[in-house]
């Protein structure tokens, strides 16, 4: 139990004599004894009081000064009572005693006054929670940003209990393994971070029941036994875990501990952090959602821009970029190479090995040149066995020397689709920015598409400019 402390402010001698006896035989009180002002106001500022007991007779009470009138006054009314009497009235003092002074009278209105005070207290504490609440709940009316949301709830719990860090944690569905920190205040670098379970028995009872895990001691509680070296290292008291459940799932959690200097969490710290826990099931829900949301559309979006067969970019998404690229490359005088390229006699290894070997045969052809590319090029495939690739900032020239580099590289690579004696050959076509002929995008495939036609021509296997 802790002590109800008392500053008394007395010259009386005999007054000091009974307040001696009284305090004596009590264990709940702890009195402290001032003969002046700035020892009182010291002695104030080092330990608050519960009450200040001070004399009428010396002119002890009205010599209390400002600092000392916020905490509760009892006075003494000693020797003359009228002049006693008068300075309590003029103070404005609820509780008095006169001389001669009992006991049980003095005891009476303490325990009055403290019971005022721990109400008032109480009331102050859940005003305080409450407001907390209001504020969350017009947060979340007012964004649509569950992050947002859960950073403002650790970051209220921080700020409103003694914690040495407070988490939001998220799951992943079906995933017991690993945790991720949703949101955290005083590590913004932890955020999106990773948490290994296995290290947290705590959290993944937790996770198991549904319910809170209070751990008053992490050096003492057995449940805590499996990491209790990392505990002492980290200093680590006492530790909540307040399992976020939506429709029977537990979705994350609201993570908080305390180090050694720190106290116990009491019972409305608890159901504060519960409250806020509950409150943050939908954000939570929420920013899972988004989350998902986002992955889909990426995967979409990438999906929409390439060849299914061979994982190059699609013809649309070539058009697409070869706009961009001549628009660019004309503006900032920048040159521009297309290469096109035919698979020779694709239809006898279609022929030979099937039209399965074919496939494989293309979608490999397909990732040895994606492999090669630069990330600012774009390699796509036009159509059936015929492929193109738009090298940006690259003249005619460089174009070449990349066309010879691939086509020895095709020459050369077995197939694993094919048997040892087949190879692969490609014709290829170049045309390249700036040339007098191509006013418009489009000519520079048209180009290509010629100079390939005169590669097929001559023989195959070859390479020939526009
Ligand atoms: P060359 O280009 O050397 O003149 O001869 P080629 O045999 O390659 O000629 P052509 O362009 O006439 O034929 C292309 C063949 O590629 C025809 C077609 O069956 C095959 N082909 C096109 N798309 C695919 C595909 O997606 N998979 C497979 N396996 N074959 C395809
Ligand atoms: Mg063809
Ligand atoms: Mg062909």
């Amino acid at each position: 139990m802790h002590k109800c402390r008392i500053a008394v402010y007395d010259r009386d001698e005999e007054t000091l004599k009974f307040l001696r006896g009284f305090f004596r035989g009590r264990e709940e009180y702890s009195a402290a004894y001032f003969r002046d002002i700035p020892a009182l106001q010291a002695g104030l500022k080092n330990n608050p009081r519960c009450a200040i007991i001070a004399g009428t007779g010396d002119g002890c009470l009205d010599e209390l000064s400002s600092s000392a009138r916020e905490f509760p006054v009892v006075a003494m009314v000693e020797k003359d009572l009228t002049k006693g009497l008068s300075q309590v009235m003029r103070h404005n003092l609820e509780f008095y005693l006169m001389a001669p002074f009992h006991k049980d009278d003095l005891d009476y209105k303490l325990k009055v006054l403290r019971n005022r005070r721990n109400f008032s207290e109480g009331l102050c504490s859940k005003v305080k929670d409450l407001e907390a609440i209001v504020e969350l709940a017009y947060l979340m009316s007012s964004t649509l940003d569950p992050d947002e949301v859960l950073d403002f709830m650790v970051k209220r719990i921080s700020s409103a209990l003694d914690v040495s860090r407070c988490f939001i944690i998220g799951l992943t569905h079906g995933e017991k393994r690993y945790a991720r920190v949703v949101s955290t205040f005083e590590t913004p670098e932890l955020k999106e971070f990773r948490l290994d379970l296995k290290k947290y028995p705590e959290i993944r009872r937790a996770h198991r029941l549904g319910k809170p895990v209070i751990v008053k001691d992490a050096l003492k509680d057995p449940l805590m036994k499996p990491v209790s070296g990392l505990m002492k290292t980290l200093d680590i008291k006492a530790i909540m875990v307040i399992p976020i459940v939506y429709r029977d799932e537990v979705i994350g959690s609201l993570f908080l501990r305390t180090t050694r200097k720190s106290r116990p969490f009491t019972e409305r710290e608890i159901k504060f952090c519960r409250e806020i826990a509950r409150a943050a099931i939908n954000p939570l829900y929420n920013a899972f959602l988004f989350e998902r949301l986002v992955k889909e559309k990426t995967r979409l979006e990438r999906l929409s821009i390439t060849d299914y067969l061979t994982g190059a970019y699609n013809i649309r998404y070539l058009y697409h970029r070869l706009e961009d690229e001549f628009q660019r490359a004309r503006r900032y005088g920048n040159p521009l190479g297309c290469i096109m390229f035919d698979l020779d006699h694709f239809k006898k290894i279609n022929d030979n090995f099937g039209h399965k070997a074919g496939d494989m045969v293309l979608r490999e052809f397909a990732q040895i040149i994606k492999r090669q590319v630069r990330k600012t090029d774009v390699f796509a495939r036009y159509g059936g066995e015929e492929f193109v690739l738009l090298l940006t900032h690259t003249p005619i020239k460089g174009a070449v020397t990349e066309a010879g580099r691939l086509r020895d590289l095709i020459g050369t690579h077995r197939f694993r689709a094919l048997d040892e004696k087949t190879g692969v050959t490609v014709s290829m076509g170049i045309s390249a920015f700036p040339d007098p002929r191509v006013a418009e995008a489009d000519v520079l495939i048209t180009l290509a598409d010629d100079a390939l036609f005169k590669a097929k021509n001559r023989g195959r296997d070859q390479i020939v400019l526009a």
